[in-house]
């Protein structure tokens, strides 16, 4: 029996994920995609999990779902996922959002354990997630089974190279001309890479005001600090102010980053929505499942997202 025919468009962690679940779920998949992985907005990511800039009812299914998985990755190092203990926290008082009792090692901070400017806060333990290395990862899995990733820029959903059953749409910020979709609005952000001074645990800052941003993630030998949202602007030109201003926030949480050797910078977009785009329609007689829109939290959610693209999938086209 042959079987069953998928083409994804993009090949950020949405697309990635995405080919995964439906290739090892018996698929025959192709990834079509304008930028390679690693030169996808999903590189630049930081990344930790946690629910951040994105809205909807479904975001805590998801991305609880995907905390699980991304858990049992951090077993194995070569996937570039790691279990991190850290603080998150607030210069104003906050209530720990819902998922908060669904992380390991969870324990509301005292305000005198936070550092100055800060009054509440929370410490737990979650996956703090190296992209370049994850990136690579899932592309080890799929070409394990046998998925080619293709460059290849969509013009539109009539384009003869979809020549599949079933079209997946993981373009991301590319969605708002390949649909239209104008509700899609870029926030792009922007981070820092440094040599890591000594520091193991992660800090991210919980307040509203963007300029504000501030977090501390140790990966290895580095740490990427954070961070900026610049909402509408969609250029990926690295600011020197904008990295300034991290740096100089980063170290007045923790001092051992001064001096610390800058290794580069990053910048992405965010794909921001006022609801995630997850749904399937016909087209002609194929069909488009849309998985895109994912705001600051498109790692968070990826296999959440993946696994309701494959449900989607199997409902539509197998027997
Ligand atoms: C600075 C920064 C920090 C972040 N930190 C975190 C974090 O800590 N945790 C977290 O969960 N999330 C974080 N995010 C958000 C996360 O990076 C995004 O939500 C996620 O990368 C979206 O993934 P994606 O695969 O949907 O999109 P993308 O990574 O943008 O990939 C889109 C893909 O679609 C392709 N494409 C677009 N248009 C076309 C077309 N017409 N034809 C063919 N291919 C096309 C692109 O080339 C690309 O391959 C951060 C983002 C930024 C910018």
């Amino acid at each position: 029996m042959r079987n069953p025919r998928a083409i994804v468009v993009g090949a950020g962690v949405s697309g990635l994920t995405t080919a995964v679940c439906l290739a090892e779920a018996g698929w025959s998949v192709r990834v079509l995609a304008r930028d390679t992985p690693m030169a996808t907005s999903s590189a630049s990511a930081g990344a930790m999990w946690g629910p951040y800039l994105v809205s909807d009812p479904r975001v805590e299914p998801w991305s609880l779902e995907s905390l699980h998985v991304l858990e049992e990755l951090a077993a194995d190092p070569s996937t570039g996922v790691a279990m991190v203990t850290g603080v998150e926290a607030s210069r104003s008082p906050i209530t720990p959002p819902g998922w908060t009792a669904k992380v390991r090692d969870f324990a509301r901070c005292a305000p005198g354990d936070l550092p100055d400017g800060f009054v509440s806060g929370w410490r737990s333990t979650i996956p703090v997630i190296d992209m370049t290395a994850y990136l690579g990862f899932l592309c080890r899995r799929l070409e394990r089974a046998e998925v080619d990733i293709e460059e290849y820029a969509v013009r539109s959903f009539d384009d003869p190279a979809l020549d599949a059953p079933v079209i997946v749409n993981c373009s991301a910020i590319g969605a708002r001309d390949l649909v239209p979709d104008e509700r899609l609005v870029p926030i792009q952000g922007q981070l820092v890479v440094v040599d890591n001074p000594g520091i193991h645990e992660f800090f991210a800052d919980h307040d509203d005001d963007p300029t504000l941003m501030a977090y501390i993630l140790p990966q290895g030998d580095r740490v990427v600090l954070g961070g900026s949202a610049d909402r509408g602007r969609s250029d990926l030109r690295v600011d020197p102010d904008v990295g300034a201003g991290i740096l100089a926030r980063c170290i007045a949480i923790d001092p051992r980053l001064a001096g610390a050797r800058v290794l580069g910078h990053r910048v992405g977009l965010r794909p921001n929505r006022d609801r995630i785009r997850l749904d399937a329609a016909p087209l002609g007689s194929r069909r488009l499942i849309h998985n895109y829109g994912h705001g600051g939290s498109g790692v968070s959610l990826s296999w959440g997202c993946a696994r309701e693209v494959l449900a989607l999938a199997d409902a539509d086209t197998l027997p």
